[in-house]
Formats: C-alpha cells, structure tokens, sequence
C-alpha cells in the first residue's frame, strides 16, 4: 500500500507537470494538497514519506486524532471541510491553514481563538462559483465585503479562495466555471487586498484547474484511492 500511494503522488506530480507545461506556468506554482479525510495516519506517513507534506481534511475531530497522532512529524494541516461555531477551537489550535471559511462570525471566532504562540492562521473563503442552491460557500455578490472583513482580522492571514464547483460535463464546462473563481480572486485584489492563493481543482479536475490559474490543488482519490 504505501509503494502504491508514492506511485500515485509521482503520478498526480507528472499530471501537474503537464498541465503547467500546457498552460506555460512554472510547476512550482502549484502546490498540491493531499486530502487524507478518511484514511488514517498510517497513509499519511506513506505520503510523507514520499515527500509530501501539506494535507488537507474535512472532519474536524478526525482531523486533530490525526494530527496529535503525527505531532513527531512537520506536517502543514489545512481545513477544507464546513466548520460548525463549536468546533472552531479545535481547529484555531491545531491547523495551519483553513480554505473554508464562508461566514464572518466564524472568521472572527477563529481569530479570537488563534493561540499567540502560533503563527497566523492562513485562510481562504469558500466561494460557490456555480451557484449551487444547498452548497457552502458565499455567493460571489457578498465575497468583496467578507475579504475585506476578514482581512482586517487580527491572528489571521486572508490568502485567496477556495472554489469546490459541482463535476463539470466537458474540459471546457470546467475551464468555464474555474475560470470565474480566478476572475473573482482578481477583482480582489484590484480591490487592493494581497492574495495569491487560488484553491481549486481536485482528482477530477486538476488540469482545467490549474488552466485557469489554480495555485493549490486539492488531491484524495488520485493518491490514496478510492474512500
Ligand atoms: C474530498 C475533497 C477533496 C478531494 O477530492 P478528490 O476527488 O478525492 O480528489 C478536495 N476538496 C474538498 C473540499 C474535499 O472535500
């Protein structure tokens, strides 16, 4: 099993190759996220023992077992998954990163609950691009006043956002829809705000992702199989 996982991870790094090559960007410019929802920490250290070293989780009380379980290793933990009020605190302690914040009142309790003895914590906002009725994520006519809001947080760095768009029927549905999360990353910052963080693009659609400007894809399947 874990030859099959650095398998997969050199596989998923020649697919972002090839997409960076296609779309002239330095591979370097991706960052790729290894979800490990699901799996146990056993996967985990195959992972970074091929080399990976950034994962990505969806379930907070899953994710802080995980993560006490491999404090022996340096490892960057980001949150992508819903975030209810009464478990900000687990994750203001324990992660480095979060993608998926969609409301204020959980930004400014992540901020309030940030330990001074961490370094900020990394965020982006969850935007639902496709407008997608049950979906998280804020629509795109109330992101400008959430990032400026959470911008101005103390504890807390806004990075960019975090696009999770429903399987697209074609290459150019996706490129489409991707698109509107790099064109909205860019009204932000002409707005003034210092981004650089596009999450978006997954097993499924890494390639259209990173077509559209994607600087951090978010990878479960392609590297630890199927859940
Ligand atoms: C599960 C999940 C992923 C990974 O999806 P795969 O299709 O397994 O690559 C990425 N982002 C989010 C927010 C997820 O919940």
């Amino acid at each position: 099993m874990n030859v099959s996982i650095a398998d997969n991870l050199a596989q998923v790094h020649a697919q972002i190759q090839a997409a960076c090559q296609a779309a002239g960007r330095a591979e370097s410019s991706v960052r790729l996220l290894a979800v490990s929802k699901t799996w146990g920490a056993d996967a985990v250290r195959a992972a970074h023992a091929a080399g990976q070293t950034a994962f990505g989780e969806n379930y907070i009380q899953e994710a802080v077992d995980k993560i006490t379980a491999l404090h022996d290793l340096p490892l960057e933990w980001h949150c992508i998954g819903p975030i209810q009020s009464n478990k900000t605190r687990m994750v203001a302690e324990h992660f480095d990163w979060v993608h998926s914040i969609d409301r204020l009142k959980i930004a400014q309790r992540l901020s309030e609950q940030r330990p001074a003895s961490l370094p900020p914590l990394q965020v982006c906002i969850q935007v639902n691009v496709d407008g997608g009725e049950t979906k998280s994520g804020v629509i795109p006519q109330d992101l400008p006043a959430l990032a400026q809001a959470v911008a101005a947080l103390p504890n807390m760095q806004l990075r960019g956002i975090m696009t999770i768009p429903e399987p697209a029927e074609s290459e150019a549905a996706a490129r489409a829809v991707h698109r509107q999360g790099r064109l909205l990353l860019e009204s932000l910052i002409a707005q003034g705000l210092a981004l650089d963080t596009l999450s978006m693009g997954m097993s499924a659609d890494m390639a259209p992702a990173i077509a559209e400007g994607s600087t951090m894809v978010r990878v479960g399947t392609a590297i630890f199989g199927r859940r």
